[in-house]
This record gives structure tokens, sequence and C-alpha cells, in this order.
């Protein structure tokens, strides 16, 4: 049977784009159905914009510093209004950047919502489009709990749109988005109190980061309340929101901002039409992202397994090269993937943590250092950075290496490759330290803590 493309793409997000892309490059006919933003939630509502307000959110701790170094200034104002108008501005730019590496790679841009009518087929708007292959990749979507009043509440979607920075926020959840904002918005100067539901927020990261983390927030004066969940929320009549808390209390702010995780946007997707099944993280692929309908494939955020940019645009990847490329194809490593939480300080991680390390049975050795930044030594700034190193004690193989502190997430990139190559603590204490960075700790950290 004849399609009318080789190739049809739900969704023109990290994924999707790095997917139709190659495959059009290829050889394949491609086209990619788009309802709402090109470049997806990255670009638009992800990780550009708010790394744009975290350099935003970063120039309150340059102007503190300042001083140390000499520097008079005048007393600084803030304008939430112009930083929003800026990256607005940025983000245009990379739709129309987005749109031209499409266009550019010859697939077909088709603007609207696409609904899967079957196996091969596809409705977008009202027309049909047959494809040998169909690839979903609709992203997530903010999932905020069923409480009463919580219309009252913004996610992510709606902080990058704010007309003004509310002067108190209270930010739920312990999350990467969580910690994320919380700091964008103290940062910026708004009253800011993060509440999470557990002990201690950042599950899944490594205990001493957990902890660390936690440390510095506080000095910051970040107000954070573990063991604490919004049972409701109420407008009060001068327009505040008043949240009270399961265990009775009472908070009082202008803004609620809900970071609870995110689920597999498949809303009015017609997978009822097809053979697509569902497991608990999204919609189910096989290791090849092959869904249970054999024509349909999915990746990224909508399967749920690992949602962060890099990692679509490898599943996206492999997918182009799977259908169109195959001597090239492999398969995506998802060990050791490198990440940063870029709260304030950041965080930079990559491999086990120390609890995940002895989990698998690892006899491990910890390298463990918590100094004050040289950049600080000028300033009356108390702000320590952490670093550490988990080790095998039998391999001597560096297992993971974390880090809390300025340009964690730069840092950890290299280390990234480091253990991707398999390194061992050995030869990170061979490697000649670049002198004076922080980063050298990495390779001089000499003394087993635990
Ligand atoms: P998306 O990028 O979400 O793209 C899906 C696209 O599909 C969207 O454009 C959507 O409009 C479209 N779509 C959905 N349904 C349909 C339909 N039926 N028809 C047509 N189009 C449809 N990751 C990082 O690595 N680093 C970060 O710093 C980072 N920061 C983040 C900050 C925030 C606030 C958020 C929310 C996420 C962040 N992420 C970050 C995660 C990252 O954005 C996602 O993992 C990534 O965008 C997933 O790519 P995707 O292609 O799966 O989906
Ligand atoms: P996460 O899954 O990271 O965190 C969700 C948080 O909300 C957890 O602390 C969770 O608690 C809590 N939570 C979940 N349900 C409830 C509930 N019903 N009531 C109260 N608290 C709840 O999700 P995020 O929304 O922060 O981010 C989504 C994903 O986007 C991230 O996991 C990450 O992959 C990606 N991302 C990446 C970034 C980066 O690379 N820098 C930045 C932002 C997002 P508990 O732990 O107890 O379950």
């Amino acid at each position: 049977m004849a399609y009318d493309f080789d190739l049809f793409v739900i969704g023109a997000g990290s994924g999707g784009v790095r997917a139709a892309r190659f495959a059009a490059g290829f050889g394949a006919k491609v086209a990619v159905a788009e309802s709402r933003y090109l470049g997806g939630t990255c670009v638009n509502v992800g990780c550009v914009p708010k790394k744009l307000l975290v350099y935003g959110a970063h120039v309150a701790d340059e102007l503190e510093q300042a001083a140390g170094f000499g520097w008079t200034l005048e007393e600084g104002h803030f304008d939430w209004g112009t930083l929003i108008a800026n990256k607005n501005r940025e983000i245009e730019r990379l739709n129309g950047i987005y749109r031209n590496l499409l266009v550019n790679s010859g697939v077909t841009l088709l603007q609207g919502h696409a609904r899967l009518t079957g196996a091969n087929e596809v409705d977008v708007d009202g027309q049909r489009y047959t494809a040998e292959h169909i690839l979903i990749a609709t992203g997530g979507w903010p999932q905020v709990p069923d409480i009463p009043g919580k219309e009252l509440a913004i996610t992510s979607n709606e902080a990058f749109y704010l007309k003004e920075l509310p002067r108190r926020v209270l930010v739920v959840g312990g999350g990467y988005i969580a910690v994320e904002f919380a700091g964008i918005f103290q940062g910026l100067g708004a009253a800011t109190t993060l509440l999470y539901r557990g002990d201690l927020f950042l599950r899944g990261f490594d205990g001493s980061v957990r902890t660390h983390l936690k440390e510095e927030l506080e000095k910051r004066g970040l107000d954070l309340q573990f063991n604490a969940d919004i049972q409701r929320i109420d407008k009060l009549d001068d327009g505040s929101l008043k949240a009270t808390l399961k265990d009775g209390r009472e908070l009082v702010a202008d803004c609620v901002f809900y970071a609870t995780g995110r689920r597999p946007m498949l809303d009015n997707l017609g997978l009822e039409n097809t053979g697509v099944e569902l497991d608990a993280r999204g919609i189910r692929v096989d290791d090849q992202y092959q869904t249970t309908a054999p024509s349909i494939l999915a990746i990224g955020d909508v399967i749920g397994r690992v949602q962060l940019t890099p990692v679509a645009l490898a599943e996206g990847m492999a997918v182009a090269r799977r259908l169109f490329k195959p001597e090239q194809y492999r398969p995506v490593d998802y060990q050791n993937i490198p990440t940063a939480v870029f709260s304030q300080p950041p965080i930079g991680t990559v491999g086990l943590t120390e609890e995940q390390a002895l989990e698998a049975g690892h006899k491990v050795q910890i390298f463990e250092s918590r100094f004050r930044a040289m950049k600080l030594t000028l300033t009356d700034i108390q702000e320590k950075t952490l670093m550490k190193l988990v080790v095998d004690a039998e391999t001597d193989k560096v297992l993971g290496c974390h880090m809390v502190g300025p340009d964690a997430g730069e840092i950890v990139q290299g280390l990234g490759i480091a253990l991707k190559a398999g390194a061992t603590k050995q030869q990170f204490d061979e490697t000649i330290g670049v002198h004076p960075t922080a980063a050298e700790e990495f390779v001089t950290m000499r003394t087993v803590t635990r």
C-alpha cells in the first residue's frame, strides 16, 4: 500500500523534531504535526525559559558579592516584566529556528492537533494522512493533585507568563521543578516557602546532596517545610490565597505553585483506535520504542522513562536510525546519564548514589569534600560547595559523582564522559587538575571519608 508518508511524527518537541529531521535526512518522507508550540516543552515552558529565569535570579548573588570585590552599586531594582518580555523574545527566535530546521530538512510541518484514527492513519484538524510508521512524541503535562481549590494554583506552564512576580509564593513538591522554581522566586525577591510531603526533598538523589542542599537553601532564607502537604486552597477577600495544610496549619500567599510531577500527554490522541497499550509510566514500548501496535512507536516524556531533553533527543535519533539507517543504529545507553538541578546553588550528578551503590551490593568507598568556593573568600557569604565520589572498593571504578555548588551542571558533563569510559579512582587521581577551579577538587580528593 502506498502511504502519504514514511514517518508521521506527532509532536514537534525535543524527541519529535530530532526523529523527524534525521529521518528526513536519511531520505524518508516525513510529516510532523504540532498543536501548540515548535520545540515543545523544553523550548517553550521548560529547560530554556527556566534557565533564563535562573540566570535572572542568579544576578542577585552577583550583586551581593560585588562589594567584596570593591564595587559600590546603586540600590538595584528588578523588573519582572522586562525579564519575561526578553525571555519571550528569545523563545520566539528559537521557535523560528525549529521551524527552519524542520522545513530545511524537507519535513512537512502541519500545525494542528493530531489524532490517531488507525494504526497507519492520523487526523490533523479534519485532514487525514496515512503513514507506514507513526511516532508518538507528545510529551507530558503538569499533574496537580485533586484538592479543593486546585484551580487557584498554577504550574510551571503558567509561571513563565505571570504578569507580576508574586510577593509571597508557596511551592508544592520536592522534585526538580519545585526546587528550581523555589530558587527562581526567592532569588528574584519573593518570600518563598517550599512544601514537600516527605521527610527530605529530591528523593532518588544522593543523601549527602539532599542534606547539603537543604542546609544551603535554609542559609539563603528559603522557608523549607517538610512533611507538609496542602489539603485545600481558598481565595481570600483581598485576592490572596489561603492554603490549609493537612496538619491544620494555614498559610497565606499570593501564588500557589504546584510541581508535583507530570503525566503523559495522551489527551484526545485516539489511542483507542489503535492497539497501543499503556503501562504505569505512560505508553508501553519495547526496547526499540515500538508500542503494542507494530506500526506505532513512542519516545520521550510520553513513555515516562527518563524525562530529560537529551534522553528524548537520543531516543529520537535511535528511532530515525532504526527505521531508515539501520546500519547506524545503536541503542540508547540509560546508564550514567548526567543531570543537573538548576537550584541555587545547583546540583550536578552522574552515576550511582551512595544508597544505590550499597543496594546494588557494591562495597563502596566514599570521598567527600565540603569547602567555601574561592570566589566567596572576599565576601561575607558562607555558602559551602559539596563534592562527592562513590567508588567501588573492589574494582576502584568510580560509580558516581555528585556535586552541589556553582557550575555543578557544567562540571558534571565532563565527569559523565569519564564514567561512561569506566574510569577508576586511580585515573581520577592521576588526572592533572585545572588550577584554581572548584572542579579540580574532583581529582584531588585523597582521603576516604567512609
Ligand atoms: P515535549 O518537548 O513535551 O514535546 C511534545 C510536543 O507534542 C509538544 O510541543 C506538544 O504541544 C505536542 N503535542 C502533544 N499532543 C499533541 C497532539 N495530539 N497533536 C500535535 N501535537 C501534540 N529537561 C532537561 O534535560 N533539562 C532541563 O533543564 C529541564 N527543565 C525543565 C523544566 C520544566 C519546567 C519542565 C516542565 C521540563 C524540563 N525538562 C528539562 C524536561 C524536558 O522539557 C522534557 O523531558 C522534554 O521536553 C521531553 O521532550 P518530548 O519530545 O518527549 O516532549
Ligand atoms: P518530579 O517527579 O521530579 O517530582 C515530583 C515531586 O512532587 C516529588 O517530590 C513528589 O514527591 C511530589 N509529589 C508527587 N505527587 C504529589 C502529591 N499528590 N502531593 C504532593 N506531592 C506530590 O516532577 P517535576 O514536576 O519536578 O518534574 C518532572 C520531570 O521533569 C522531572 O522528573 C525531570 O525528569 C524533568 N525536569 C528536569 C529538569 C532538569 O533537568 N534540570 C528540570 C525540571 C524538570 P515524592 O518524591 O514523595 O513522590
